[in-house]
């Protein structure tokens, strides 16, 4: 088994970094609650769902919907753009991140097989589009699933 203790961060940039990249409470989570909060939705925050034995706790849930919603850190996730492995210690590093990079493929799969919807954001993306996404999700929602193939019926 891999060792799980961390290295001392031995820079002040690897400090911040982690800093920076704290998982809850990240500036761009904080930004979107507060942004669909205004517009009115309801949702709820570190919500547990366990699926197949798995805790996972997406950022955002709105629980009637089944709707879950991550803002994923640029860092811990290796966004395309900003997703970069620190020299100090790069093995570590790319190991604990490809471990989430696997862990989201995990969650999402067994959210989606458990009926969830699953949204993912990069911590980069604009706020007010991802709270348009989202909310357009809802709406669309509101007015009705479109009808599957078995259920349309009689016209
Ligand atoms: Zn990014």
């Amino acid at each position: 088994l891999a060792c799980k203790v961390s290295p001392p961060a031995t820079s002040a940039a690897v400090m911040a970094v982690m800093k920076a990249n704290t998982r809850s409470n990240t500036k761009p989570e904080l930004r979107l609650r507060s942004k669909l909060h205004g517009m009115g939705l309801r949702f709820r925050k570190d919500f547990l769902i366990r699926c197949e034995g798995r805790r996972c706790r997406p950022d955002i849930v709105f629980t009637k919907k089944k709707l879950a919603v991550f803002v994923d850190g640029c860092f811990w996730h290796h966004c395309p753009i900003h997703g970069r492995i620190p020299v100090t210690n790069a093995a570590y590093w790319a190991e604990k991140i490809l471990r989430n990079i696997e862990r989201d493929k995990i969650d999402s799969k067994l959210l989606e097989e458990a009926g969830w919807t699953v949204l993912r954001f990069w911590e980069h993306e604009d706020v007010v589009l991802i709270a348009e996404q989202i909310r357009n999700f809802i709406s669309n929602r509101k007015r009705g699933k479109p009808p599957s193939p078995t259920s349309q019926g009689h016209i």
